[in-house]
């Protein structure tokens, strides 16, 4: 269910804080520390799994189901012009926290980063990322 040494985990279990815009019986959803562009999310199954070969498949499912709504739900806020669904699989593929989650990046007419398999950071402050945090969670609670 869960792994002690998973920052992923402690977030779900509230113990590291995240903006979070979603949650619901099966996952929480939460702005990326680390943004990529405005509104870059994560989707957190909250039962841990390393990665895509070990998450059940029910869950893949709904968590496919969910990045659906949701890219429809933040392009409606965030009034995006397309969207990238990733997914990183071991170190070699990118991945650094090993514990499933799907990102979600917004993508915007003229932003930089043109190549998302060589992306790099956008700066975004506290309050901002705040404030997209608040613009997501008004009417994520109908989705699930
Ligand atoms: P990966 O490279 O494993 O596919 O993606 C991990 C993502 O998690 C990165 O984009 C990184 O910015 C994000 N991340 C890592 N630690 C934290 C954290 O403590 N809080 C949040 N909100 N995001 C994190
Ligand atoms: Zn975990």
């Amino acid at each position: 269910m869960r792994d002690e040494n998973c920052i992923f985990c402690k977030i779900i279990a509230g113990e590291i804080p995240a903006r979070t815009i979603y949650e619901d019986e099966d996952f929480k959803v939460i702005l990326d520390a680390n943004p990529a562009s405005r509104g870059h999310a994560l989707i957190l199954p909250k039962e841990h799994a390393a990665n895509l070969y070990e998450i059940r498949d029910d869950l893949l499912a709904k968590a496919a189901m969910l990045a659906k709504k949701l890219a429809v739900h933040m392009t409606g806020v965030l009034a995006c012009d397309g969207f990238n669904i990733l997914q990183n699989n071991g170190e070699i593929a990118g991945q650094t926290v090993f514990h499933f989650h799907i990102h979600l990046v917004p993508r915007y007419k003229g932003m930089k980063n043109d190549d998302m398999l060589n992306w790099t950071h956008e700066k975004f402050t506290a309050e901002e990322q705040d404030s997209i945090c608040q613009q997501l969670q008004a009417g994520a609670e109908s989705l699930s």
